[in-house]
C-alpha cells in the first residue's frame, strides 16, 4: 500500500499498521508528529529487535506540518530512517534552511580553513611516530560549530512562492522577499493558503462560462 494518509495517525504507528509501505504520508500532524519522540521510539524497536535495521522497504516520508519551527532531531532522525530502510537514503519533505548570513560566510571559510590546518598539522604528528592524536576534541570541531550558525529553521522541500511559483530555497524569516517575484514574503501557511485561494479562482474562472450558459438556457 502506498501513499496512505490516515487522519489521526501518527507516522510511527502508520508504519507497524503498514510495515511494507514505500511511501508514508502525514502531514499537517502537528499532535502526532514529534521527531525527538519518534526517533527515540524507533532506535528502541531496534535495540530491542522489533525492528531490524535495513528491513523496511520506505523510500519517503511526507512529515511537514505548518508549525515545524527549529528542529534540532532532525538529522537522528534522519538517520534512523536510513538505518531502516533498505534503501541507503530515506526522503524526507522537510530539511533545515541552513542560510548563512554573508558576514558570517568569510568565518565559516576561516574555520574551514583552520580545521585544514589542524588535520595536516596532526598528519604530521603521526607521520613523525610521535604521540598519536587520540582524543579528538569533538565539541571544540569548528565544523560542528559552523553548523549551528546555520539557520536550523525547518523548511518544506516543495515550498513554493504562491504568487510566481519560485521555489524557496531558505526560509522567510532568512531571506523575507521572494527570489523570483521580488514581493515580500508571508508566512508559510498564509502562502499555501494563497496557493489553495488562486487555484480555486483559476477552476471558478474556467467553470464560469458554464455557469452562464446554464443561467442562459433558464431563459430560453
Ligand atoms: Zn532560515
Ligand atoms: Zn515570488
Amino acid at each position: 500500500m502506498d501513499d496512505n494518509d490516515d487522519a489521526d495517525l501518527s507516522p510511527i504507528i502508520m508504519l507497524i499498521k503498514f510495515p511494507r509501505l514505500r511511501k508514508l504520508s502525514a502531514r499537517n500532524r502537528k499532535e502526532n508528529t514529534n521527531l525527538e519522540v519518534d526517533t527515540k521510539l524507533l532506535q528502541e524497536m531496534l535495540k530491542f529487535g522489533s525492528l531490524k535495521s535495513n528491513s523496511l522497504p520506505i523510500e519517503k516520508l511526507n512529515i511537514y506540518h505548518y508549525y515545524m519551527d527549529f528542529e534540532p532531531h532532525l538529522l537522528a532522525y534522519q538517520k534512523t530512517w536510513n538505518k531502516l530502510s533498505i534503501h541507503p537514503h530515506v526522503e524526507l519533505d522537510i530539511r533545515h534552511c541552513g542560510y548563512l548570513p554573508d558576514d558570517q560566510k568569510e568565518t565559516e571559510l576561516e574555520q574551514e580553513l583552520s580545521l585544514l590546518e589542524q588535520r595536516i598539522q596532526r598528519l604530521q604528528t603521526q607521520q613523525e611516530g610521535q604521540r598519536r592524536a587520540t582524543q579528538e576534541q569533538q565539541p571544540d570541531d569548528p565544523r560542528f560549530k559552523s553548523r549551528i550558525d546555520r539557520c536550523q529553521r525547518i523548511l518544506c522541500v516543495d515550498a513554493q512562492c504562491w504568487s510566481c511559483g519560485y521555489h524557496f530555497e531558505h526560509c522567510w524569516k532568512c531571506v523575507p522577499v521572494c527570489q523570483g517575484c521580488k514581493g515580500k514574503r508571508i508566512p508559510p501557511m498564509a502562502n499555501d493558503n494563497q496557493i489553495r485561494l488562486k487555484y480555486r479562482r483559476q477552476l471558478q474562472s474556467k467553470h464560469q462560462p458554464m455557469a452562464d450558459e446554464d443561467e442562459f438556457s433558464v431563459f430560453r
